[in-house]
């Protein structure tokens, strides 16, 4: 029987400990993908294991899977006041697409409950919110969306409008991250009073190899948003959860967003969790029965036991500044290093999200033609040598381009980061 289970070229893991994984093979390797950039804490942390563990139990032998558990509201309180949202409500979920689709679903509510039948989302160019069909939708890549809207599209347009996805913030030139300008007319482009929400990663991982915007490029998103009625959506699925040096890379910007969602790193990969989290303007304008959320394993007692396992432990070890100190060691020598090679475009980030692009002509930034697959064989390369890498869309001359993402465990330590480099 066929079963779609690993990606292929990862190695067949035995154990895994902090930054180091080791394959059946007795082989060691430097985790500097942490998973796909999921582990924070790093890998086989004990008191994580047994709290899930411990809740499992709970789970099965105390409330079954159908009673909550409290555990969600001790994790929403201690999760509150790092979120960068004014008084937020948090919708727990069980990953980063189901955290995005709940999020556009409650733009779409809120607009709803306030008189308005706002539904065009506006995406950015080169950007990924998942693999479920709103995600898809307002995906920055047109080979993303395309195989799946003619099949969906005439089955879903009855019940949604099909401008439900929309233009991008895109630029001929470069990456349209870094134009904020091309918002407004995006917006103008789709009509302003038909908008719900603008969505973007606030650092770009997984769309943009970790681009991080110009200071001035948020605060100038947010007053458009603003001035057009426009909810403003932070995916913080990759970038959550200290990542990036902050708890939220929103922070940042000093960005309070309306929506936030939040993956990857909430449950370190020990857990499936994702949470979609509104300020408590949004939350409250759609009150109690302005929207249908609920999946059978949304708020899943297990998931928040995890959570808030890896939210203590982050937060009494101190791993989030942490991600800043060792990914400003990481950078830098990845740069001293590899600044000058011939084939690298960029090296760039935020914390421990750093991104390489790699580029066939440094000068003119030419991306590497995809025939080449350049990303595959430097991942394979550094496997070889004992490394283990992430693959991501570049952004040289606005073509998808190829590059690397180095997003390890937020344990790195100093000497470990020399390997790595
Ligand atoms: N949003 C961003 C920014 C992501 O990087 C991802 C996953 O890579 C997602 C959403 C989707 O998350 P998941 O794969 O957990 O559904």
């Amino acid at each position: 029987m066929a079963v779609f289970a690993r990606a292929p070229g990862l190695p067949r893991v035995a154990w895994a400990r902090g930054v180091e994984v080791v394959d059946t093979d007795g082989r060691r390797y430097l985790d500097a993908s942490g998973g796909a950039v999921v582990v924070g804490v790093g890998h086989g942390v004990e008191e994580v294991v047994e709290a899930a563990a411990a809740q499992a139990r709970r789970v099965a032998y105390v409330h079954g899977t159908a009673f909550g558990s409290d555990v969600l509201e001790e994790y929403a309180a201690e999760l509150a006041p790092l979120l960068p949202l004014d008084d937020p409500a948090v919708y727990p979920v069980s990953g980063g697409s189901e955290a995005v689709e709940t999020a556009l679903k409650m733009a779409r509510a809120y607009h709803l409950a306030r008189g308005e039948d706002r539904w065009v989302v506006v995406g950015r160019e080169h950007s990924y919110h998942g693999n479920s069909r709103g995600a898809l939708d307002v995906s920055g890549r047109a080979a993303l969306r395309a195989p799946y809207l003619p099949w969906l599209g005439p089955a879903v347009h009855t019940s949604t409008p099909q401008e439900y996805r929309c233009g991008f913030d895109t630029h001929p030139h470069g990456c349209g991250l870094r134009h904020a300008e091309r918002l407004e007319q995006t917006i103008a482009d789709a009509g302003p009073e038909r908008v719900a929400a603008f969505v973007a990663e606030p650092v770009a991982g997984a769309g943009l190899a970790a681009c991080v915007p110009p200071e001035d490029y948020w605060p100038a998103v947010v007053e458009v948003c603003r001035r057009h009625g426009v909810l403003v959506v932070a995916d913080e699925v990759m970038t959550g959860f200290g990542r990036t040096g902050r708890w939220f890379a929103s922070e940042h910007f000093g960005m309070r967003p309306d929506l936030l969602t939040a993956g990857k790193g909430a449950a370190s990969g020990y857990w499936p969790l994702g949470l979609a989290v509104a300020s408590g303007e949004v939350h409250e304008t759609i009150g109690d029965g302005g929207l249908v959320h609920g999946f059978t394993y949304s708020h899943h007692a297990v998931g928040a036991a995890t959570g808030l396992a890896v939210l203590r432990r982050l937060r009494d070890h101190g791993l989030v500044g942490a991600a800043e100190e060792r990914g400003a060691q990481l950078a830098g020598l990845l740069r001293e290093r590899l600044g000058d090679h011939p084939w690298v475009g960029d090296v760039r980030g935020a914390g421990l999200l750093v991104g390489v692009e790699l580029v066939e002509d440094r000068g003119s930034r030419t991306p590497f033609p995809r025939s080449r697959r350049v990303t595959e064989q430097l991942l394979a390369a550094a496997k070889e040598l004992g490394l283990l890498l992430y693959p991501a869309a570049g952004c040289a001359d606005g073509s998808r381009g190829d590059a690397v993402l180095l997003g390890p465990p937020l344990v790195i330590s100093a000497a470990e980061v020399e390997q790595v480099v």
